[in-house]
């Protein structure tokens, strides 16, 4: 099975049953994987020249978006900088959401999310994304449970309005286990070059991880749909996670059989202009 296929989620499948260690899709090591991820990696920077090409040259208005979710020291990081740091950043447009601010919290939850879409031709990655508005909004109870219980369904009905607009939805929940979090976590504090990166509250979110469970099932129970399905990444191998969401990523773009836009001047004509220029 392809890496993709294997990583779908489906109906009935228990987040508490996610082997975080697991390679799906890939039965090889590290070693094996880095030739594989190089020839991947061009593959996908290939395609999305193909799919900003096709928007320059023929204006074709379609789009991908990659939404990571997943807990702190899950690895988004890690798959912003090597998977979608393997493509042309012309084409990209990052967005990374965080505590939202007085103005993003003074508009609906999904303002700042349409604001932040990619236009056409463009890959948009969401670094966490409106799913945290059912996930750490929903454990830590930051509105009453009849209104993020209201969202599931009105997720449902924007991604809905964002596929028939022609964007391609690449969902990616990325699993670790709490002793491979602990471990990151660790390394973190004794790596002065990650302090940055390092966030007090990071223990809190762990400490409520039975918590996230649960949102985390809800979350993948009730918006995965046929039309923007999540994949579920074990990510404690690092190595495999990138790999997997560069199939991902592969597999969405594929779909969209791209192809180079022809020219719309006449060939001929421009080199006989450009010879006597
Ligand atoms: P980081 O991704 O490490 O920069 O951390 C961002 C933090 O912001 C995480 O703890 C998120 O759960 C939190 N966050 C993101 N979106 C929201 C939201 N809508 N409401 C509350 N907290 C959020
Ligand atoms: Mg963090």
């Amino acid at each position: 099975m392809s890496i993709a296929a294997a990583l779908r989620f489906n109906p009935g499948d228990k987040v508490a049953d996610i082997d975080t260690n697991a390679t799906p899709g890939f039965d090889g090591s590290k070693s094996d994987a880095a030739p594989v991820q190089a020839e991947r990696s061009e593959r996908l920077a290939h395609l999305q020249e193909l799919l900003f090409a096709n928007n320059k040259a023929a204006d074709d208005q379609r789009s991908v978006l990659l939404v990571l979710q997943g807990m702190d020291a899950a690895g988004k990081g890690g798959i912003v900088k090597h998977v979608v740091g393997a493509v042309n950043p012309m084409g990209v447009r990052y967005t990374s959401f965080g505590k939202p601010t007085e103005e993003e919290l003074a508009h609906h939850y999904l303002w700042r999310i349409r604001r932040a879409l990619p236009p056409a031709g463009h890959i948009g990655v969401f670094d966490r994304s409106h799913y945290e508005d059912v996930l750490i909004v929903r454990v830590h109870n930051l509105v009453p449970p009849d209104v993020w219980g209201a969202r599931y369904d009105e997720i449902n009905a924007f991604e809905r309005e964002l596929v028939d607009g022609g964007m391609t939805l690449v969902k990616v929940a990325m699993f670790i286990s709490l002793d491979e979090q602990k471990k990151q976590l660790a390394e973190r504090l004794d790596d002065p070059t990650k302090h940055w990166k390092y966030n007090p509250g990071d223990i809190d979110e762990r400490l409520q991880w039975p918590k996230y469970q649960e949102a985390y099932q809800a979350m993948l129970d009730r918006t995965s749909t046929d039309y923007a399905p999540w994949h579920v990444v074990p990510s404690d191998r690092r190595w495999y996670s990138r790999l997997a969401v560069t199939e991902l990523l592969i597999t969405a773009l594929e779909a969209m059989d791209l192809s180079w836009p022809p020219a719309d001047f006449d060939i001929k004509a421009e080199k006989k202009r450009l010879a006597k220029a």
